[in-house]
């Protein structure tokens, strides 16, 4: 097996000011995506209101290509909440048009230079990471699709070199031509971004629990997530896993549609998200809810979040002293000609 380049300790960080009181203190930073609607520091505050020590934003208007440069101080004043509200982790999402497995070139070119920008945006925000989506193959054959989305996503990392921020793949449900729903086809990804030098410690890889199980990876009962966090682990490494979107799912094991869901009252369910927060080997790894935030009424209630919050809590509390799993070693990544 080839020496594996050095990664580069992007989270989660310590915090940097006290924490607020209300929040119990967790092994690893646990929170929720919020809105920046009303400006970057407003996703701080609603990240304050309902009990997040880590965030993941969308850094502009994720429904159109063009984008309004960040005024510096804008920058400066998100950092400084970051800091003050003691979040531990902060993470960004990208825009929902970018396919850097497109066929047609045009689409194609305008997905890298967006991926390029999101990274620069991350930075000037202070954050270390962009969660993306691999893309969608569109009438390609998969492997085509899956290198060129590789390529793509190499690019905008080379185009954007030296700065720190990075791409964290996600795994999808695999709805429609979307790639990423097979561990096998994003460890083929990292293989391709990889070989380029310099760029291997600006990727990781984002799980969704939502995408995984309704892809068709189980997540219960303790023997089926063994075997999934295994295959994880075998076609891409549970060392490049940075984040866990935590989200059930609304359609069944294998449905291939991504419909999210609040935790426990979907097709996971709690036992499997107690699995989960409680495991040893993922215990590192920030959180993020991706779960509806509607309440009774059909608009956002920070009421959602906070219960989603509460419940995951809940499962982490009762799960000291676990048993200890007897599989998967973080970067034991097996795979043939390594
Ligand atoms: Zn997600
Ligand atoms: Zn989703």
């Amino acid at each position: 097996m080839a020496p594996r380049p050095p990664r580069r300790a992007a989270a989660p960080r310590p915090p940097r000011t006290s924490r607020r009181s209300a929040v119990r203190p967790l092994a690893r930073p646990l929170g929720a995506h919020q809105s920046i609607a009303g400006g970057f520091t407003r996703a701080v505050e609603r990240a304050v209101e309902t009990g997040c020590d880590c965030l993941q934003v969308f850094t502009r208007n994720i429904n159109r290509w063009e984008t309004k440069p960040i005024a510096p101080e804008d920058a400066t004043a998100f950092r400084d909440a970051v800091r003050t509200a003691g979040l531990r982790f902060v993470v960004a999402h990208d825009s929902y048009l970018i396919n850097p497995a497109a066929a047609d070139p045009a689409l194609r070119a305008r997905s890298i230079a967006a991926l390029a920008e999101e990274l620069e945006r991350a930075e000037m925000l202070g954050i270390p990471w962009v969660v993306a989506h691999p893309g969608a193959a569109g009438e390609q054959q998969v492997a085509t699709a899956v290198r060129r989305a590789a390529e793509g996503i190499a690019r905008a990392l080379g185009q954007t070199h030296p700065l720190a921020a990075g791409i964290l793949i996600e795994t999808t449900a695999g709805q429609g031509s979307c790639l990423g729903a097979s561990f096998e086809e994003i460890g083929a990804m990292l293989d391709v971004i990889d070989a380029e030098p310099g760029l291997a410690g600006r990727v990781g890889v984002c799980l969704d629990t939502c995408h995984v199980f309704a892809a068709g990876y189980p997540l219960f009962p303790a023997e089926a997530l063994e075997t999934t966090l295994t295959r994880f682990d075998a076609a891409i490494g549970l060392d490049r896993l940075k984040l866990i979107h935590a989200n059930d799912s609304k359609r069944e094991l294998g449905a291939r549609v991504d419909r999210h869901e609040a935790i426990g009252r979907g097709c996971i369910g709690e036992p499997a998200f107690g699995l989960l927060v409680r495991h040893p080997l993922l215990a590192h790894v920030p959180l993020v809810l991706e779960t509806p935030k509607e309440g009774a009424d059909g608009r956002p209630c920070p009421d959602e979040d906070r219960r989603n919050l509460a419940v995951l809590r809940r499962l982490h509390g009762t799960a000291r002293g676990a048993t200890r799993p007897r599989t998967a070693r973080p970067g034991s990544r097996r795979r043939p000609g390594r």
